[in-house]
């Protein structure tokens, strides 16, 4: 038997629960993982709490990221005692996740925990880290560099805000951070932000164009901040837009596109290919400052993630939870 969040739903309704589980109960895979540490992302919160349809088989064990040890394999890739990593893939939408002392996976989700970080530190990055990753990696790739430029960060006090703020600050650009929450304003800067501003002169309807402003963006807002965003963007700037803590919606027009090249890249962590993870996992080992993870990352015991997770979509949360599903 092992300890899991188990979401149910049925004529009872929809409800998340600390379970004991089967061992039998766990899904097909070639590979079992005595999981250490998971996360509580925005979809795991989403998922927990039943506000969005995140999960789509029923029960479920949420939990999109975990790190731990091969306990079985009968993968060509991992033996048993190995040290690994899994972002995404559909786990815990889909197939069973990390919010488990146990998992079963399929070894191609895997990839080996990165030497430089412990299964904690790995966690506190977790999917929202290596998501704030791949937009600096799109940043890069579409051209734009430190001397640009301001580089914008929405939603800033939050999991993938905070380490890309942070990322960001490191590698020289000038960060400007964007919050709903002006308490935390101290917080942005010690991650590196040199400037941070009122999420309110970003969240009504704005105009087509604004002035310019940002050589590039890391949006994970959507909805009108991220209209506002791409209207101020300057002459061949770069929008990486990953989320939607405000809405599903872009009620922008193409102006910025057409009249100042502005580009606007689309960035998804769950589906990236094994190459792109491979590479985001490498340079969060190179580039973030584990320093900094102290600051971003707060462990709980698996039973607080039940009450968290409606904080976390209330925006209440700063930073990123990890998760030892031991404790
Ligand atoms: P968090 O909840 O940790 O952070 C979201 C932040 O957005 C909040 O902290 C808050 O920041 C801001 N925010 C919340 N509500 C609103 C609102 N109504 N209007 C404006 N800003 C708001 O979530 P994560 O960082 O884990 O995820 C952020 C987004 O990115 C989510 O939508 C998530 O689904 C998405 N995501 C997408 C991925 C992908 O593969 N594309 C992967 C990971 C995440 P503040 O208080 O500083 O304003």
């Amino acid at each position: 038997m092992f300890k899991a969040i188990l979401i149910e739903k049925d004529d009872a309704g929809y409800r998340a629960a600390m379970r004991d589980v089967d061992d039998a109960q766990l899904p097909a895979g070639d590979v079992t993982v005595r999981v250490s540490h998971s996360t509580l992302n925005y979809k795991d919160a989403l998922a927990i709490t039943g506000k969005g349809p995140v999960v789509r088989k029923f029960p479920m064990v949420p939990g999109i990221d975990l790190a731990g040890v091969v306990e079985h394999s009968a993968h060509p890739a991992y033996q048993p005692g190995d040290a690994v990593l899994l972002n995404g893939w559909g786990v815990g939408e889909v197939h069973w996740g990390g919010l488990a002392q146990k998992a079963r996976l399929n070894g191609d989700w895997l990839i080996p925990l990165p030497g430089a970080f412990t299964p904690q530190q790995a966690m506190a990055i977790g999917t929202a880290g290596y998501t704030a990753m791949l937009c600096v990696l799109a940043l890069e790739k579409q051209g734009v560099r430190p001397a640009d430029g301001e580089i914008l960060v929405t939603g800033a006090a939050g999991g993938v805000g905070s380490v890309a703020v942070a990322l960001l600050a490191r590698l020289g650009y000038t960060v400007v951070a964007v919050t709903g929450r002006p308490h935390d304003a101290e917080y942005l800067r010690r991650l590196g932000a040199a400037e941070v501003l009122d999420r309110a002169q970003f969240a009504a309807p704005g105009k087509p164009l604004g002035k310019e402003r940002w050589a590039g963006a890391v949006d994970v807002v959507g909805s009108h901040v991220l209209a506002n965003v791409c209207a101020t963007t300057r002459y061949r700037g770069v929008v990486t837009a990953c989320g939607l803590a405000a809405g599903m919606d872009l009620p922008a027009t193409v102006a910025p596109f057409i009249l100042r090249g502005v580009t606007l890249v689309g960035i998804d962590s769950v589906m990236c290919p094994r190459a792109d993870r491979l590479q985001a996992w490498q340079r969060l080992a190179t580039d973030l400052d584990l320093a900094r993870l102290g600051d971003i990352g707060r462990t709980v015991g698996l039973a607080e993630a039940l009450p968290l997770a409606q904080q976390l979509l209330d925006g209440q949360v700063r930073g990123r939870i990890v998760v030892d599903v031991n404790q």
